[in-house]
């Protein structure tokens, strides 16, 4: 199956109980620790350059942004009833472990984030779990994934900033991250380079 994107834009930002969340069309959410590239991935995935607005202050998104992604399947899926055009949220989380923020609004998001996946109600049905290639997981990084493993979400790893990896690195890697995270689904991706693209696509939307 070949997808398409014809449209992506921001719909809106929520901190809490929202109609969006519930309406049926489903949700890919995006998460990771501030500065892993996050806005940059999400970017770089729709090909436009600052939809996911990557903020010079890291910490500083604070809401749970939805964006509504149009696409265009070349092939139908088996049952037909869908049709060739597909609405999906790309659902932009707010990044953790940011040091400078104050205990309160670290616990604060936290918060948020653990509400969007077991109390909202939302429709989530895919969970991209952004890490750094390089620095491999933080200690926030293994708590989220084995809290989203704990929910039996499907669960993609993305080893973000691949650029930075020599050959060697690149494995070795690539092993320890799945190993750390008790993940198979670990994709090696760039955002700068676009390593990856086509293949997290392909996981994303199919
Ligand atoms: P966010 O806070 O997680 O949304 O992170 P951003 O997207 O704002 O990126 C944080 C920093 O990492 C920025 O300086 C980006 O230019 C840089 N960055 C993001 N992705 C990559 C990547 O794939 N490779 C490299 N080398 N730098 C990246």
């Amino acid at each position: 199956m070949i997808t398409k994107i014809l449209s992506a834009e921001f719909i809106k930002g929520i901190i809490g109980t929202d109609d969006i969340l519930t309406n049926g069309i489903p949700q890919i959410a995006f998460i990771g620790r501030s500065n892993v590239g996050k806005s940059s991935v999400i970017n770089s995935l729709l090909q436009r350059r600052n939809l996911a607005k990557s903020s010079s202050t890291p910490g500083k998104t604070q809401q749970i942004n939805f964006f509504l992604i149009l696409l265009e399947r070349t092939v139908l899926s088996s049952s037909g009833k869908d049709g060739p055009f597909q609405k999906v949220y790309f659902v932009d989380l707010p990044g953790y472990g940011f040091a400078k923020l104050s205990k309160e609004k670290k616990e604060k998001l936290r918060k948020m984030i653990l509400w969007y996946f077991t109390e909202s109600e939302s429709n989530s049905k895919k969970v991209i779990l952004i890490v750094d290639a390089k620095v491999g997981p933080s200690a926030f990084d293994i708590e989220m994934s084995d809290f989203l493993k704990s929910l039996d979400l499907d669960v993609i790893i993305v080893a973000n900033k691949s650029d930075k990896l020599n050959q060697s690195q690149r494995a070795k890697n690539l092993k320890s991250i799945s190993r750390l995270l008790t993940q198979d689904n670990v994709i090696l991706y760039s955002a700068k380079t676009k390593e990856g693209r086509d293949e997290l696509l392909e996981k994303v939307l199919n």
